[in-house]
């Protein structure tokens, strides 16, 4: 590779950015690449089909699966409904992610970049789909040399259309996410239909009507093409974060994608070797082939040492396999090691792997505790609740008889499928009560037992005005505790929820 930003220099002018190389990765086979087609086909898998799996929720309720359902401000996931006060949720599962990205970097490096990360699946399937059209590594650098003509730009137009239609279904897909897969795929088809039929009428095409879904799919379809079609490798080495960060989650005893040093050097091809083995010299195992080098998606060459545009792939170690077998000598020049162990055996020391390390526990204990935790508030989540919030100015009024008032905005959820009712009260200072509930101009009357009986519709808040007033002669309060209740008319259950009650006493 090209030596990278501010250290091209020459008399005339510095160079900040280096000029990007097209790598063209060789194809490979190996334990590795088959990891690596494994994740590939089942994540795409997963990412392409979760749109259209159904839950049943009952009547009035979405039944996709997977639901980001923003103009009803709820998230759906099977069985689980997150509303909008329910945000932490999804801090809970940033932890988590986060957490066991740091466990896993602790003991195995960046295999999140080398096997899991988006960029890494879309980049591999697009270098896929460059393979098959354009051929392997020598003829796509044949063909990047070659002069325009009908073979290259007919190979160029074919690659880059299946690169535009895999990133408009990549899009697509996410868009499906936001809405009912099964509506909005009819929506767009017949978007899509009407145009097409427009045109060939001759007719000027209207607005389609899900305007602001291929909007989105644009959008996401131009990032996708961008950035693992033209970007490629640039966004693991110059893009992304992860890299520079995860040098602070790691230490020696990380295991990574290492060249065996100690057994590789000195390298050289099998006929210099030979000349150098006739001379009694020591030679290593390394014969120079550069197919480690090749077959890497970041254009590294892992036998300079590790470095931050290694993600960890494993995909030199396949290579570097299959030449150790065709030579004959054994495999596991380039493998999942530490400099450490290098260190080590060049001393004549055992082999140490230490994935149990006060790091990788304190790590451990942590994702434990963070999943512990999640599970634990999913499991004890509240379907209903009572929110109060106190009147900020005025604390109180008082009347004109001595009596003092407080004013509360009251919110009652009701995240059930089903009606709730329920009664309304509060226990504060002696002689406490509440004298009105309204919801805007609409105020509520009191029931022939002299309860406020609040309605709750399925899947809804609603947000009430709650007058409270302490009688003459009680009145001489400053700050006391107050407690509001509802109570399910049918149920039974209580929600509760302190507050204070204000006034002008010492
Ligand atoms: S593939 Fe193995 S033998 Fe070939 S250059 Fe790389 S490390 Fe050396
Ligand atoms: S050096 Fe090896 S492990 Fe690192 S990115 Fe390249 S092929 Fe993958």
């Amino acid at each position: 590779m090209s030596e990278p930003a501010a250290v091209q220099r020459n008399d005339e002018h510095i160079t900040l950015f280096a000029e990007q190389e097209n790598i063209h990765p060789l194809k490979v086979s190996g334990t590795f690449r088959k990891l690596k087609w494994f994740f590939l086909v089942n994540m795409l898998a997963a990412y392409y089909i979760a749109p259209f799996l159904r839950w049943d929720r009952g009547p009035n309720a979405p039944g996709q699966a997977i639901l980001f359902d923003i103009p009803n401000r709820r998230f759906y996931m099977g069985p689980i409904e997150i509303w909008p006060q329910e945000v932490y949720y999804f801090t809970g599962v940033l932890m988590v992610a986060s957490l066991l990205l740091f466990l896993t970097t602790a003991v195995a490096g960046r295999v999140w970049c080398g096997f899991w990360c988006p960029q890494t699946i879309w980049t591999d399937l697009f270098v896929m789909v460059e393979r098959w059209i354009e051929g392997d590594r020598r003829k796509r650098i044949a063909l990047d040399k070659a002069p325009w003509n009908f073979d290259k730009i007919r190979k160029r137009v074919l690659k880059h259309s299946v690169w535009i239609v895999i990133s408009w279904w990549t899009g697509g897909a996410l868009v499906l996410y936001f809405a009912d897969a099964y509506q909005l795929v009819g929506g767009l088809t017949t978007d899509v239909t009407t145009f097409l039929g427009q045109i060939f009428s001759l007719q000027i095409p209207t607005m389609p009507v899900y305007i602001t879904a291929w909007v989105w799919i644009s959008i996401f379809a131009g990032t996708t093409y961008l950035l693992a079609g033209i970007a490629r490798e640039q966004v693991c080495i110059y893009m992304c974060p992860w890299p520079r960060i995860q040098a602070a989650l790691t230490d020696p005893e990380a295991l990574n994608v290492t060249y065996r040093y100690d057994r590789g050097e000195p390298r050289g091809s099998v006929k210099k070797q030979q000349k150098v083995a006739a001379t009694g010299a020591a030679t290593g195992d390394c014969i120079d082939c550069n197919q480690c080098v090749w077959v890497c998606p970041t254009g590294t060459d892992i036998r300079l040492g590790m470095q931050l545009s290694c993600i960890n792939c494993g995909l030199c170690i396949d290579a570097c396999n299959n030449i150790m077998a065709k030579v004959g000598r054994p495999t596991g020049l380039i493998a999942f090691d530490t400099d450490l162990n290098i260190e080590r055996r060049m001393k004549g020391d055992q082999n140490s792997f230490k994935p149990v390390r006060p790091r990788t526990l304190i790590y451990l204990v942590a994702l434990l505790i963070a999943i512990g935790l999640m599970g634990w508030s999913l499991m004890n989540r509240t379907v209903t609740g009572i929110n109060v919030l106190h009147d900020r100015n005025p604390l109180y009024v008082e009347e004109g008889d001595g009596s003092v008032m407080n004013g509360f905005t009251v919110r009652m959820l009701n995240m059930e499928r089903k009606n709730r009712r329920f009664t309304l009260h509060v226990k504060g200072p002696d002689g406490a009560k509440i004298t009105k509930v309204s919801e805007g101009m609409f105020v509520f009357k009191k029931s022939p037992e002299g309860l406020f009986i609040v309605n709750v519709k399925p899947d809804t808040t609603r947000e009430l005005r709650v007058i409270v007033v302490l009688r003459a002669g009680k009145a001489n309060v400053r700050s006391e505790p107050l407690t509001f209740f509802a109570k399910d008319l049918e149920t039974g259950e209580q929600l509760s929820r302190s507050d204070f009650f204000k006034g002008p006493g010492q």
